[in-house]
């Protein structure tokens, strides 16, 4: 069985201050724990979320990934408690509670955790504090959503912690969430079926178009669910930057396609023929093992339809843990 390292994981303290109460204003997550093993997400009085404990055990988590043959998880906290939206000095504190205590798990667990933090990208004086910490706290690299309160990844406020992440040789995870258009497409769950991969494209084509891998050509990211639907539409957005330069190549004149095999994404499409498709354009030295663990809409067989592809070897071994170590900057033993 080849070692697995699942490097898209969520997780939360058990305990969650009320962060509401403290800043004398609401919309902060916090948690009720109103039966053993279960907990209610809760952003003020509106019920978010039900949870089980393999969300905040640290040891429940270890037992029951190793039954899919993982031996490490990458764990990073819940897009919902990103906490953007505040003021930006009491995201910093939220985002020092949430690094803290994945701090305290990666010194409590070093073989079977890496850590991933948040800042308060709002805020990039305070961003930038806040990501010098979690590299000396030990955490591996930073989280970030897909947009900053609808403020895309290329816009100039940003530019700064990106470099600051390449000088410190932080690896950057890009997660869909505050999906685009959601009010409009609340049923059948679109939100999380069409919203986050077109999220996920947004952050990619707004990077690309906007310069961020010319500007800072050594700085690490990986994008979650495959890059959502950006492989998928490459053609077309190839196209456009072809037929309409005018519109797409206004600040950066390089071809969209050019930054395959640039940046990481992980493996998570429940295909294994769009798998193929996406190690077909990113080559096969780009896509890690993540599983969304432990939400239902995740890969919680973590992995095993790649087992079942056929793929040579050496290349499930990339996709199991060495892409994520590139990624990570890190070296496994
Ligand atoms: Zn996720």
């Amino acid at each position: 069985m080849p070692l697995k390292i699942d490097m898209h994981t969520h997780i939360i303290p058990k305990e969650m201050p009320r962060f509401a109460e403290k800043f004398g204003y609401d919309g902060f997550i916090h948690l009720e724990h109103h039966k053993p093993g279960f907990a209610r997400m809760m952003k003020g009085e509106q019920f978010f979320r039900e949870i089980e404990a393999n969300c905040w055990d640290a040891q429940l988590r270890i037992e029951e990934y190793a039954t899919h043959h993982t031996r490490m998880q990458v764990v990073c906290t819940i897009p919902v408690l990103f906490s953007y939206w505040a003021k930006p000095h009491d995201t910093l504190a939220v985002s020092e509670f949430l690094n803290d205590d994945i701090a305290r798990l990666v010194a409590d667990y070093p073989q079977h955790y890496i850590g991933l933090g948040t800042l308060p990208m709002q805020e990039a004086t305070l961003a930038i504090r806040e990501l010098e910490r979690c590299k000396m706290i030990g955490l591996a690299g930073i989280q970030i959503g897909s947009n900053i309160n609808d403020r895309n990844l290329n816009e100039p406020e940003f530019q700064p912690i990106f470099e600051a992440c390449q000088s410190l040789g932080m690896a950057v995870f890009v997660h869909p969430w505050n999906m685009m258009g959601t009010k409009h497409i609340e049923k059948y769950w679109l939100p999380w079926l069409v919203g986050m991969p077109a999220e996920t494209a947004r952050a990619i084509c707004s990077m690309i178009f906007g310069g961020v891998f010319e500007r800072f050509p050594g700085l690490r990211v990986c994008f979650a669910h495959a890059g959502g639907s950006f492989l998928p539409t490459i053609g077309r957005i190839e196209h456009g930057y072809n037929c309409r330069p005018d519109l797409v190549a206004i600040d950066n004149p390089v071809n969209p396609r050019d930054y395959l095999g640039k940046f990481w994404v992980d493996c998570i499409t429940h295909d294994p023929v769009m798998l193929r498709y996406v190690i077909e354009m990113v080559g096969e030295d780009k896509v890690t093992l993540g599983s969304d663990y432990p939400f239902p809409l995740g890969d919680l067989d973590i992995g095993a339809f790649i087992e079942a592809m056929g793929l040579p070897d050496a290349t499930i071994e990339k996709i199991f843990w060495q892409n994520t170590a590139d990624w990570l900057g890190i070296s496994i033993t």
